[in-house]
């Protein structure tokens, strides 16, 4: 099981409802109960996200394979360009396009 679900089940058996232990995580109740009793892990970047989790891209690792899930390290920003608005990620503190050619 998860750390998280093992906080959540804590917090649970001090008397918190599931909908208390829930709002403490920002996740719905049925969310909250799933991670604490059924170890799930939500996919979900944004559930992901509340929870404090590193977040899940599709990246591809080599040419002649699909795009598999990553787990995104936490050191990695992801922003919209600036011009063209797609997500990238970021490899410099002041980039702000996602590529060369996007820049004005
Ligand atoms: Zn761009």
């Amino acid at each position: 099981m998860n750390n998280t679900g093992h906080k959540m089940l804590e917090k649970h058996g001090d008397g918190n409802s599931w909908r208390k232990v829930a709002d403490e995580f920002g996740v719905s109740p049925s969310m909250a109960w799933r991670i604490a009793k059924e170890g799930y892990e939500p996919q979900d970047n944004e559930i992901r996200a509340a929870l404090g989790w590193p977040l899940i891209v599709k990246v591809q690792v080599s040419e002649k394979k699909e795009l598999e899930n990553v787990l995104l390290p936490w050191n990695v920003k992801i922003l919209n360009c600036r011009s063209c608005q797609r997500p990238f990620i970021r490899l410099h503190p002041r980039q702000v396009y996602c590529d060369p050619s996007c820049r004005p």
